[in-house]
């Protein structure tokens, strides 16, 4: 269980301290005491996402290609999410780790609700993103005591209040969310100056990165565009005000998912 590794290196009282320290620290300070404090034990979440583009880039001109990076990858993920994590390693030499669903679980799954149970009703929805995520993660982060992510406040509202710094219940480690005040515009002012690659779905029209049966295009322009905007391609035949999210950023109440 991870939540020895937070005996070791931080309490509950000291992450909210860091919480309220950390909100005007920008993201290379947060990184380097990321750094500092868990070593090896502190691990990157990859999924494509602009976002993660970002912090991956900020971690390399600290580190070096000497960090630990992972990606879920679902096996419904679209070709150019993998033409990506070929690009980072050309560029940076980061070699993001590939972790797959239990191959058992899946197969019990799809032979019972069917490859693409997903369009049938939330529920299976939910329980798909458990199996092809939401279990691997787990799996993934019981070895580490912090993991990174590139999630911001602005993504959709059940981000909102992300702590820089926050205990993730869920997962029993610590989440750093170094970026997490960043706006739209400033991730991608920062992929162009910084000349970062990035997901080239993103020229086409997309504006997050999920498995390719439960993405599409939304085609948005403009600097800043509404939560809604940003998130209306994922799983977009669910009603609007649905929660657009997987459960790894998102804790779902057990009753939606039985
Ligand atoms: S995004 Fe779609 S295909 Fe991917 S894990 Fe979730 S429900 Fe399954």
């Amino acid at each position: 269980m991870c939540i020895q590794f937070i005996d070791m290196f931080l309490d509950g009282a000291e992450i909210s301290h860091l919480a309220g320290e950390f909100e005007d620290k920008d993201a290379y300070k947060i990184i380097e005491w990321v750094n500092s404090r868990f070593g090896d034990k502190a691990t990157i979440a990859f999924s494509g996402q602009v976002e993660d583009c970002v912090i991956l880039h900020i971690m390399h001109e600290i580190s070096g290609k000497n960090l630990s990076a992972f990606m879920l990858d679902t096996g419904r993920l679209n070709e150019e999410v993998y033409d990506l994590v070929d690009r980072i390693y050309s560029k940076y030499g980061i070699k993001i780790r590939l972790y797959s669903p239990d191959s058992g679980e899946t197969e019990d799954m799809v032979g019972k609700y069917g490859a693409n149970l997903f369009y049938k009703d939330p529920k299976y929805r939910i329980m798909c993103c458990g199996v092809r995520k939401v279990n691997v993660l787990k799996r993934v982060l019981k070895d580490y005591a912090a993991w990174i992510t590139g999630v911001r406040r602005g993504q959709v509202s059940t981000r909102a209040q992300t702590k820089k710094i926050q205990f993730d219940a869920q997962f029993s480690l610590v989440k750093v969310s170094p970026i997490a005040d960043w706006t739209w515009k400033r991730v991608w002012d920062y992929i162009k100056d910084k000349d970062v690659p990035y997901c080239s779905l993103y020229d086409k029209g997309y504006t997050s990165i999920g498995c390719e049966p439960c993405t599409r295009p939304t085609f948005i322009t403009g600097d800043e565009p509404t939560e809604e905007e940003l998130r209306k391609g994922r799983w977009w035949w669910e009603r609007k005000d649905s929660a657009k999210e997987c459960g790894i950023h998102f804790s779902y109440d057990k009753n939606q998912v039985s």
